[in-house]
């Protein structure tokens, strides 16, 4: 057995629209429990490479592996049983379910699932976000901010070893950022290995230390957030040119 294979990692990964390349030769590895920023000007392959990597896209070319294992061009279902999770951007939720019922149709769809203990996991889920108090509202009903939370906890509830996170700040009023910022820190210390995406460098740089700038479907930094920082093609992808 390989004792220094990454637990997950991607290489030459690619996908292309038409005309359009998307990605473009993207690798990169994760070590269990890290923390890594996604970041890149809008357009810059963030979304195509998370679509990818859950298995909603299937790549033009490369690989994903998962503990070994090329999962490339595999099905959504196979990626959430290898303990991957996403959240989207905007929220996709049931809003005519309540907050409970959101929570625990992704965990029934693995039939082996049972109601009840789905139930129990989703209380866990609640307490943790701290939203037992909205449990039999509506989705619909929430604040965006709540919202994200629930679509937090919908990921959370397929209890994943690897959290893709789509912009979880977008549209979050201020007073909820922080406690966004503590659930995260809160899952990455109880080693969930997460890679949070933003096309804001400042909006993840108080989370984590690594952060990989994407611009043009391509990889142009890899590193330390000071280090990156200083990087003049990081500072030319965001200046524009
Ligand atoms: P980001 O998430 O960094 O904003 P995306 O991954 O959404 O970037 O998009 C990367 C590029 O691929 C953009 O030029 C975008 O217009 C294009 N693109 C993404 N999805 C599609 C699609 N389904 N059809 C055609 N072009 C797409």
């Amino acid at each position: 057995p390989n004792e220094s294979a990454a637990f997950f990692s991607i290489s030459g990964l690619a996908k292309h629209f038409g005309g359009i390349h998307a990605v473009e030769d993207l690798s990169f590895a994760l070590r269990r429990g890290e923390i890594l920023g996604l970041i890149g000007p809008n357009g810059s392959g963030k979304t195509t490479t998370i679509n990818m990597v859950t298995g909603a896209l299937k790549p033009d070319g490369g690989r994903i592996e998962v503990d070994g294992t090329d999962m490339a061009g595999q099905p959504a279902h196979l990626y959430a049983r290898r303990g991957i999770a996403r959240t989207f951007q905007v929220p996709r939720l049931f809003r005519r379910m309540t907050v409970m019922e959101n929570l625990i149709v992704p965990a029934l769809s693995d039939a082996s699932e049972r109601r009840r203990t789905a139930e129990e996991r989703a209380r866990g889920v609640l307490a943790f976000l701290r939203l037992e108090h909205l449990a039999d509202q509506y989705a619909r009903a929430l604040s965006g901010g709540q919202q994200k939370l629930l679509e937090l906890g919908r990921a959370l509830m397929l209890r994943p070893h690897l959290l893709l996170l789509d912009e979880p700040f977008a549209g979050v009023h201020p007073r909820l950022l922080d406690e966004i910022v503590e659930h995260i820190r809160s899952l990455n210390r109880d080693g969930h290995t997460i890679v949070l995406v933003d096309h804001n460098l400042d909006a993840v740089r108080s989370v984590v230390t690594r952060v990989l700038v994407m611009a043009r479907g391509r990889k142009i930094a890899d590193g330390a957030v000071s280090d990156v920082l200083r990087n003049p093609e990081v500072v030319r992808a965001y200046t524009g040119t």
